[in-house]
């Protein structure tokens, strides 16, 4: 088992629903990605947050394989992000993004961290992606998130990350606007010549499509009663994909399938209760449990 390295935000989220609201609740693309890594793997965290993160608020990452060695505690207050989902909760409209202590981060990977075999590109400015993959001694694998806001405003940076990343997650919107292309299969050809030979198109309720060496792999999301709040589901997949691969002996077509499925578990739990909830108290059985139902609602006899 080899340990994930991590960088990204840790927030303090506000959150309303049609089922209820949170505030102020911690959060943040690091978090969900660690929380839900740490179900498979040791994480590393590289972030910073504001000295209003309490130790209340610390507990959340205690008794978990996760290492705090790279998260820096400095004084103002924490990045602060709220958002309000419409009624059919894929629509989100964001409401504030406070970056406070996040506007003057300079991630500074602890000397533990320097041979850290996988490696996640959370979602924040491409020239701080860069500066983690600098310090980082030769990956074996590396996945790097981003969005439109990164797309339309630093298309250069972006393309020096995806030039040296092995994997890239994306939304579909997202894949389409930085490819050019509105057809999924030709925009995933344009952006694997960009660098990455692994994309994950994220289709939120609908699933997952991921582009192998081999060929395409899919699976669709599973189908849940009670969904509450989908805040971080995207970080969670994350979290599960690489955390799930970096157990894995080889990164191989059989390994990169369950991988994503294990991110889909893991974001399946996520979406079920706000915030960080549902992710702290799912346990290993449920985890097991929930994969076996992935693979009784996808699988299927030969004709
Ligand atoms: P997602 O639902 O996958 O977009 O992830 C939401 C999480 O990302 C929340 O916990 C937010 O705190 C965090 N977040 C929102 N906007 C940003 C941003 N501009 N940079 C970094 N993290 C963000």
């Amino acid at each position: 088992m080899q340990p994930v390295l991590v960088v990204g935000s840790v927030a303090l989220d506000s959150i309303e629903t049609p089922f209820g609201s949170v505030s102020r609740v911690v959060g943040g693309a690091a978090t969900y990605f660690a929380i839900a890594a740490a179900h498979f793997t040791n994480v590393r965290v590289v972030a910073v947050v504001g000295d209003d993160f309490d130790d209340e608020r610390m507990k959340i990452f205690q008794n978990r394989r996760i290492d705090l060695a790279g998260l820096q505690r400095v004084s103002g207050e924490t990045f602060r992000w709220k958002g309000r989902y419409k009624d059919n909760l894929d629509d989100r409209e964001t409401i504030y993004t406070h970056l406070n202590v996040f506007e003057a981060f300079r991630p500074a990977i602890p000397p533990t961290y320097c041979a850290s075999p996988f490696v996640f590109l959370g979602n924040i400015h491409p020239t701080l992606q860069l500066e983690v993959l600098g310090q980082v001694e030769s990956p074996q694998f590396s996945v790097a998130d981003t969005m439109n806001y990164w797309i339309e405003g630093t298309p250069d940076e972006l393309r020096l990350v995806l030039s040296r990343v092995d994997g890239l997650v994306i939304n579909d919107a997202e894949a389409r606007q930085l490819s050019g292309e509105s057809n999924l299969v030709k925009a995933a050809r344009i952006i694997q010549a960009m660098g990455p030979k692994l994309l994950i198109i994220k289709r939120g309720e609908h699933g997952v499509l991921m582009t192998r060496p081999n060929g395409f792999f899919a699976v669709p999301g599973l189908p849940l009663e009670s969904v509450c709040d989908p805040t971080g589901a995207g970080d969670t997949f994350g979290g599960g994909f690489l955390g799930y691969l970096a157990g894995c002996s080889d990164v191989n077509d059989e390994a990169l399938a369950r991988a994503v499925i294990a991110g889909s578990t893991m974001a399946s739990f996520s979406v079920e209760a706000f915030g960080l909830e549902r992710l702290l108290s799912v346990t290993r059985d449920e985890i097991m449990q929930r994969f076996s139902e992935f693979k009784r609602l996808t699988h299927f006899e030969e004709l």
